[in-house]
């Protein structure tokens, strides 16, 4: 990995950058990561001849297959597909005694592993190929023009920070899809759950309904569930370790600690088993999060499109990673809002501010009000969608805040 934590690195050539790579040798390098950036100028060649469209097309599905494999979901939607179509497995048990101890029959874990192999050998190959096309895609080949398109242009990961986030990230997602294979392995063995298959079973209403029930409460649940992890014990045991990325990438997605991570997961299938639901309503608001999670992560200045009113822009969670505890939703901002955790202008956010309400910007002295005046001048205005940057402090109210000293 090859970003240094410097503005002139935006600047740096090709060559430079690929003497900076081989210096990492003797450390874990990811292999397409790497491979990417050394052949930089191949890829492009072969890129270059693709049209815009069919390229953005292509960046969108890979995007999305990431996602997919943040927690080997697709493992799933494999099952779901083939109960929805009539292949139930034959494994189906009728055994209605539990006395005699569990056995993976008893558990529906029968043939665990033919799940979890396949799950850990497309989850690691998409996490490692398409996530390197989209390190390249986005770091690799606009990297001299960081101010037209990254939330933060004249900051970037440390190539430390960038190897970090792979190797955390693909720890975490061994424990991700596990859980997901044992979850798809469950269902497909017959487990129980609400899960429903026949499209009218509940009424064509509630098969609507379902997109928005189920994408209003992921999302409150989210909310709540990251916000108490940004309390002072949780967020100083696990949390913090996804706050060492001040400028999130792609790969920070699933750099989380794998407690926390397991925590979410569990928490966000719970709803199958509490109310009725459509497997594809629940599947298509789950990978639209994870699409977005990618999206969010990203540190790119992606604004939300027109059909997407509800949708916070990307830097919404790139302030969160910026300014730590505050912005603690994901796809829909008003949580934030109504609890009062929403980023406000005159306030200021750091690490030790716990509980997402900062501190008045009038309360800081000279050189904090000097540090957050630049931490602000590092956010890009173009990720705002009026393209200003919002939280600029204007001459006036510069003036105003040092007649108050
Ligand atoms: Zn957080
Ligand atoms: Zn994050």
């Amino acid at each position: 990995m090859s970003f240094a934590d410097e503005t002139s690195m935006a600047k740096m050539g090709a060559k430079k950058q690929k003497q900076k790579t081989t210096k990492n040798g003797g450390m874990f390098d990811p292999m397409s990561v790497t491979w990417l950036e050394k052949h930089d100028e191949f890829v492009s060649g072969i890129w270059r001849k693709i049209p815009y469209n069919v390229g953005q097309v292509i960046a969108t599905v890979a995007t999305f297959l990431v996602g997919i494999s943040i927690n080997g979901d697709w493992v799933n939607l494999f099952v779901h597909i083939r109960k929805q179509f009539g292949y139930n497995s034959p494994a189906l048990s009728n055994r209605t005694s539990y006395l005699s101890g569990y056995t993976l029959e008893d558990l529906k874990l029968q043939n665990f592993l033919t799940f979890w192999i396949p799950s850990c050998i497309i989850s690691y190959s998409i996490y490692f190929g398409v996530g390197g096309f989209l390190h390249w895609y986005y770091y690799v080949r606009q990297r001299d023009k960081p101010e037209e398109w990254k939330c933060q242009p004249k900051k970037w990961l440390s190539p430390e920070l960038e190897r970090h986030e792979i190797i955390l990230g693909s720890i975490t997602l061994l424990f991700n899809f596990t859980v997901t294979a044992i979850l798809a392995c469950y269902l497909s063995n017959g487990g129980w759950s609400m899960v429903y298959y026949k499209l009218d079973e509940y009424g064509w209403l509630w098969l609507i309904l379902q997109f928005p029930v189920v994408y209003v409460i992921l999302d409150y649940e989210i909310y709540w569930i990251h916000r108490i992890f940004h309390f002072p014990f949780l967020y100083k045991h696990f949390h913090k370790l996804h706050h060492k990325y001040k400028q999130p990438t792609a790969f920070s997605v699933t750099a989380i600690h794998p407690v926390e991570s397991v925590t979410i997961q569990v928490l966000v299938v719970l709803i199958l088993f509490v109310i009725p639901l459509h497997w594809f309503p629940f599947y298509a608001v789950a990978i639209y999060n994870y699409y977005h999670g990618i999206i969010d992560h990203s540190g790119i200045n992606f604004k939300a499109y027109w059909w997407q009113p509800w949708q916070p822009d990307a830097i919404f969670h790139d302030n969160h990673h910026q300014y730590f505890h505050v912005n603690f939703g994901f796809n829909l901002s008003i949580w934030d809002k109504i609890y009062g955790t929403h980023r406000v202008k005159d306030r200021v956010y750091r690490e030790n501010t716990f509980y997402g309400r900062g501190k008045l910007i009038s309360e800081l002295n000279e050189a904090e009000l000097q540090e957050e005046i630049e931490l602000r001048d590092h956010e890009n205005p173009l990720a705002y969608r009026s393209n200003t940057n919002e939280n600029e402090l204007s001459a006036v109210e510069l003036k105003k805040l040092k007649l108050k000293k």
